[in-house]
């Protein structure tokens, strides 16, 4: 973990607001109006860029938390991280081992990883697994009408213990029109009544995704499974309308990520210069150009090529010419006052100006997702704002 004099000694990190994780987990918390509502924390690809253990640290009020692959489950114990932790990708059969010793909570929907923890599990040890359904997203998961026999295969291995039931839903962030949704969650239902009747109705039901969490409070059941709330990032633009439409109350989200940098080097350039590889960039003026020893490998998108800017004292720096793989160069022309090693705002805010992931996400195409995840595990992740 890092703090913030040691990021000044960086070139490049990313910044974390410390008390707002927890205050936007309250807020999600607060869509349910059931009293014993579970959080799952989602942190998987290093927290959505924020830095798993980091994010781990200052979510005092996630009752679990879940990642994708075993290797992320296995850090955050190795970091000390004692909650339930599911795991919500495929962990390979030979290394199942690994995950039983750890603790950690698998999810399955496949047979021959219970065939294979049947071997693997010693007389006395337990398991947790979480049985997936497929109700229409088309990707992990058991089919509806497998549910029952293999809630049933389950929980007839020794040490097996079916604890959780879920789904994941398809599109309720990319539309206004949840009738998708609705019938996913029929489905679902059905399989949730079946089981009921058998008596094999496992403990705890989770299906909320952040856009669920804030528009379905029948997705609820007994645990919301939330990430880019958190990060105090909306889903979409159409989660927000639907939010503001719905009448109930808009949760307060607060971005928890900033990414900076600082310059190294100042300098002028003719009018009729060309900038970065391509020659994509002409300069019109006597230029004063700033270089930024940051590029696409850690994780600025070479979309931003021509057509970003950043925040230089404050002020919007365009960035001009092609992203190279460790530079980007910005025009200083009109912040005279900007200085060698300045501190510049590649996302975040900086007095009343701000980049937004939503932003950066319109400027090179995708989502806001994209943007905060794909910036580089290697760069430093910095706690500010606490204590
Ligand atoms: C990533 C993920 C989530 C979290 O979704 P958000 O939209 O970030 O809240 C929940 N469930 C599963 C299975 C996921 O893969």
């Amino acid at each position: 973990m890092v703090f913030i004099d040691y990021a000044m000694k960086h070139l490049k990190w990313v910044e974390i607001d410390g008390s707002a994780p927890d205050w936007n987990l309250r807020q999600l918390r607060s869509c349910s109006s059931e009293g014993g509502m579970l959080l799952c924390a989602v942190i998987k690809s290093n927290a959505y860029g924020h830095g798993s253990t980091e994010m781990a640290s200052i979510l005092p009020s996630a009752d679990w938390f879940a990642v994708n692959s075993l290797e992320e489950g296995l850090e955050l114990r190795t970091a000390g991280v004692d909650r339930p932790v599911l795991l919500l990708g495929h962990v390979l059969l030979e290394r199942l081992r690994e995950a039983v010793d750890a603790g950690l909570r698998l999810t399955v929907y496949n047979y021959e990883t219970l065939e294979e923890l049947a071997r693997v599990l010693r007389t006395g040890e337990e398991c947790r697994v979480h049985l997936k359904v497929e109700t229409g997203t088309g990707r992990q998961g058991i089919m509806p009408e497998d549910a029952s026999r293999f809630v049933r295969t389950a929980a007839g291995v020794p040490g097996v213990r079916v604890e959780g039931l879920s789904t994941h839903f398809a599109n309720i962030e990319d539309t206004l029109n949840h009738s998708y949704a609705e019938g996913q969650l029929e489905v679902f239902g059905k399989v949730v009544r079946e089981l009921e009747e058998q008596g094999l109705r496992p403990g705890i039901i989770h299906t909320a995704c952040t856009a669920a969490t804030i528009l379905f409070p029948e997705t609820h059941f007994d645990m919301l499974r939330t990430g880019i709330g958190l990060y105090g990032l909306w889903p979409s633009r159409e989660t927000y309308l639907s939010a503001r439409s719905g009448g109930g109350g808009v949760p307060e989200l607060r971005p928890v990520l900033s990414w900076k940098t600082r310059i190294v080097q100042i300098k002028q350039l003719p009018p009729d210069s060309f900038i970065g590889y391509g020659c994509t960039y002409r300069t019109n003026r006597l230029t004063r150009l700033g270089v930024l020893p940051v590029g696409y490998a850690d994780g600025y998108d070479r979309k931003c090529g021509n057509t970003a800017h950043v925040l230089v004292r404050g002020r919007r720096a365009q960035v001009l010419g092609r992203v190279c793989m460790n530079l980007i160069m910005v025009d200083l022309t009109d912040i005279p006052e900007a200085r060698l090693e300045d501190e510049v705002v590649l996302l975040g805010r900086d007095g009343d100006e701000s980049i937004s992931a939503e932003t950066m996400a319109e400027w090179v195409g995708t989502i806001n997702y994209e943007i905060v995840t794909r910036i580089s595990p290697f760069l430093p992740r910095v706690i500010t704002g606490r204590g």
